[in-house]
């Protein structure tokens, strides 16, 4: 397999390592799949391939106007749609790299909410990268906070409702959770500070207009601050007139000492806002890849479960559906593709890249392939505390044979060898 990625493209000039030309993508989904030796899913992705005609060098299929070379070639599924692509479907991908990106000393932020993502209406994503002792700003919002830390190292600050303190550091992998209206604040640690994704069960969420502390504070005249904390009104002089949001400051103290401080008089929240996915071990580990399911099950301060999947060359998220509520993903690492498809006959077919936003609502029934040649990581992130799903397989393998053999005529042998347990991520 190592000896296969290194070939280069059977086609053009393009760089190999990010040409998604389909006849070398197919190539390595061949060489990969067959190291785990399952056929499947290629089968039915060739297949589709075949009807099309692979080489796309139609008359009808020349393109003689403006083409965007660039965008193109990022996006082959859009370009050259699979045959069973069918009607129209509100787009269900944003990339990051459209956002405005509002660039400040200690670091820089963008987002994508349901003003750049129509259909994102329960979900908005933020990514924020803090330089060492970059600080954003004591805050809060209305809308709980789900985060990702997709590099380096942060120091996060919360209070709950009961006065009681959170202080943690947090690395590549780990999360953490703030429920709504609880304030709390994110720095930068040595030797790079971090970057992290953050998700709010709130599509209309606008991380440039949170309840920040200075701004309150200027916004309240001095000698109500003086009566509130008993102290004289030249104290307050110094507060900022304007907000800080984002702004370098030296870094924290020793985490023990910071912790000992804020707990002092009430304690420690009793649910940690944090959660360290690194000691956690796979919730499904198939050959095709793995998955971690952190949900209220097993992170009790959350109300937004999420699902950290990670899929081998060649793999398969596998052909399922949520019951319960919308999915908002973003990607961490690789080039998958995505088909939505929705009642009435609609499908769509879209290709997703390191930082992307993808967004499928309830129920509607997806998959998401490996295209690349390396590891898949992406999010799967949802508005309720409780992870579900329902796969194609599970479907098929839980209803009388006879039956489903009438539906699809694989025969019934087809559907008695589908495993009865969840594959999550095939093959398995
Ligand atoms: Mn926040
Ligand atoms: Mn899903």
């Amino acid at each position: 397999m190592i000896d296969e990625n290194k070939k280069p493209p059977v086609s053009g000039d393009e760089p190999a390592a990010k040409t998604l030309n389909r006849r070398n993508f197919l190539e390595r989904a061949s060489a990969a799949l067959a190291m785990v030796g399952a056929v499947p899913a290629l089968a039915s992705a060739q297949q589709t391939r075949e009807l099309n005609g692979d080489n796309h060098k139609g008359h009808n299929e020349s393109q003689p106007g403006p083409d965007n070379k660039t965008l193109d070639q990022s996006e082959p599924d859009s370009v050259w749609p699979p045959g069973t692509d069918a009607g129209g479907q509100p787009p269900f991908k944003y990339p990051f790299s459209f956002a405005h990106k509002r660039i400040e000393a200690g670091g820089w932020t963008r987002q994508v909410t349901v003003r750049d993502l129509p259909i994102s209406k329960k979900m908005a994503g933020v990514e924020m990268r803090l330089i060492s002792g970059g600080i954003r700003e004591l805050h809060w919002h209305v809308g709980a906070e789900w985060a990702y830390m997709t590099a380096g190292k942060a120091r996060i600050t919360a209070v709950d409702q009961h006065g009681r303190g959170f202080v943690e550091d947090v690395s590549e992998g780990d999360l953490w959770l703030f429920p709504g209206g609880v304030p709390h604040s994110i720095q930068g640690l040595d030797p790079d500070g971090c970057q992290f994704i953050l998700v709010f069960d709130d599509g209309n969420f606008n991380e440039f207009e949170t309840f920040l502390l200075t701004d309150w504070m200027h916004h309240t005249p001095k000698e109500v601050l003086a009566k509130n904390f008993n102290v004289p009104a030249s104290t307050f002089e110094n507060v900022p007139k304007r907000e800080l949001f984002i702004f370098p400051r030296d870094l924290p103290r020793p985490l023990e000492e910071e912790k000992k401080e804020a707990y002092a008089g009430s304690g420690a929240v009793p649910n940690s806002f944090a959660f360290f996915t690194g000691q956690m071990k796979p919730t499904k580990e198939t050959a095709g890849g793995s998955v971690k399911i952190v949900d209220r099950t097993n992170f009790p301060a959350t109300n937004i479960a999420a699902a950290i999947v990670s899929v081998k060359p060649g793999g398969l998220r596998e052909l399922h559906w949520h019951p319960n509520e919308d999915e908002w993903q973003y990607y961490v690492k690789g080039d998958a593709r995505m088909t939505v498809f929705s009642a009435g006959g609609h499908a769509r077919t879209m290709d997703f890249h390191p930082s992307d936003v993808g967004y499928v609502e309830r129920s509607m029934p997806h998959y998401i392939e490996n295209i690349g040649d390396s590891e898949l990581l992406f999010l799967e992130v949802f508005p309720t505390p409780d992870y579900q799903d329902i796969s194609l397989a599970e479907w098929l393998a839980h209803t009388p044979s006879r039956l489903v053999d009438q539906h699809i005529a694989t025969g019934e042998d087809f559907v008695r060898r589908i495993s009865k347990k969840e594959a999550v991520i095939t093959p398995e």
